[in-house]
């Protein structure tokens, strides 16, 4: 059916991420010890542009994660929604700041998918059997659970199965919860991804959601990121060109979030430390700076909090 079609033009979008992390980090832009395990190849070269866009999505959203773990001293949870082949899970383990446990939730395909990477490379692995209690990980087709980690197939359009299935995996609604979603709810229509937004304000007291997406898409430059990925026959029911940093804070204080922030990329971009934002900029020559502000306009960085613990998350 069509909408097949589109799920399945939505599935591929997150070999597009892997694929753009796998290059911007075979260049040096930040270091990945392991996106190397779940996309082999580094690729055809990416322009810098991408790779610096890249470098500010990744950076922006490592900074609001790692500011809430310090925040709740890494008593909480963190859940990932649409979480593709993310390797964020990995860092923290070699960072020495794993939460108590590490949800991703995506499509049972990629799920799959992941989960094969997984069990066939050790260096993924290893991590995993370190931080469980018993011996062997709790595995089926479409879904991998271990003491610290979890991997879910669920589609995120339908609540009261995620629902069900996080309980399943013992997730704690009265942890503090970090909720990511990058790249991701973009594909859902408003209402959808309104109604996860609620769901998560409902369920969890103390609770941040990140969420980096395409904004201000109203004008000739979004037009065209528009059909790019019309042509790739996404469903794009969640692109709505009236999108502005405002209307992303709405659907979260809307949802009864306490505190929200959102910012484009070049604010983030210009917020990130200079020092190296220098040193990445020597990597590549960029002939045109002002298609990288063009970009860096038309995707975004919002957080929301809700602190009804009062552990100061509001302050992050
Ligand atoms: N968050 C990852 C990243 O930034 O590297 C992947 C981003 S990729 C552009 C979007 C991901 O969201 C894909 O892995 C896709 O399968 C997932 N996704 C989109 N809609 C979904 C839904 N309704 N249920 C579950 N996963 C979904």
């Amino acid at each position: 059916t069509d909408s097949d079609t589109a799920d399945e033009a939505v599935r591929a979008t997150c070999d597009d991420a892997s694929t753009c992390k796998r290059f911007a980090t075979s260049k040096g832009y930040w270091t990945d010890l392991y996106v190397q395990y779940f996309v082999r190849q580094i690729g055809e070269r990416k322009a810098p542009e991408i790779n610096r866009g890249y470098y500010g999505r990744v950076r922006g959203m490592n900074l609001l994660i790692d500011a809430f773990l310090k925040k709740t001293q890494c008593d909480c949870q963190v859940v990932n929604l649409g979480a593709g082949l993310d390797t964020t899970f990995w860092r923290l383990k070699d960072e020495n700041v794993m939460p108590k446990k590490f949800f991703e939730v995506d499509f049972p395909m990629i799920v799959a998918r992941k989960i094969h990477h997984i069990k066939t490379k050790p260096p993924l692995s290893k991590p995993l059997i370190e931080t469980h209690s018993t011996d062997s990980l709790r595995l089926d087709g479409h879904s991998l659970d271990s003491d610290r980690y979890c991997i879910i197939g669920a589609d995120l359009r339908d609540l009261p199965a995620l629902e069900e299935k996080l309980k399943k995996f013992q997730i704690n609604p009265e942890l503090p919860t970090l909720f990511l979603s990058e790249c991701v709810l973009v594909y859902m229509t408003p209402e959808q991804s309104s109604k996860l937004v609620n769901w998560v304000a409902d369920t969890f007291p103390a609770a941040m959601f990140i969420n980096y997406e395409q904004v201000n898409m109203n004008d000739r430059f979004g037009q065209i990121m528009i059909e790019n990925l019309l042509r790739r026959q996404c469903n794009l029911a969640g692109v709505d060109v009236c999108q502005s940093l405002d209307s992303q804070k709405e659907r979260f204080l809307s949802a009864g979030w306490e505190s929200v922030n959102a910012l484009d990329m070049m604010t983030v971009y210009s917020v990130l430390p200079q020092e190296d934002v220098a040193r990445i900029e020597r990597l590549e020559f960029l002939d045109e700076r002002e298609l990288l502000q063009q970009l860096l306009q038309h995707y975004c960085i919002c957080w929301a909090v809700k602190d009804k613990l009062s552990l100061g998350e509001a302050s992050i």
